[in-house]
């Protein structure tokens, strides 16, 4: 199923990122993280703590 476009490439988007809530394609989603690879190397960069204000945007309609 189609979730919109990849907000990373345009390309039509399998997956939707739980941190931020954008659709990302195959190719920028990390299935084992359940995030986008922006979100995924944000996340490994440095701290690997999660924001206590992180909330989904995607029930924002
Ligand atoms: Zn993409
Ligand atoms: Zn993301």
């Amino acid at each position: 199923m189609i979730q919109g476009l990849c907000h990373i490439c345009g390309k039509p988007a399998m997956h939707v990122c739980s941190i931020c809530g954008n659709a990302a394609c195959d190719e920028h989603y990390v299935a084992n993280l359940r995030a986008c690879t922006k979100c995924a190397s944000k996340g490994r960069d440095r701290k690997r703590e999660i924001p206590d204000e992180l909330t989904p945007k995607r029930f924002r309609v």
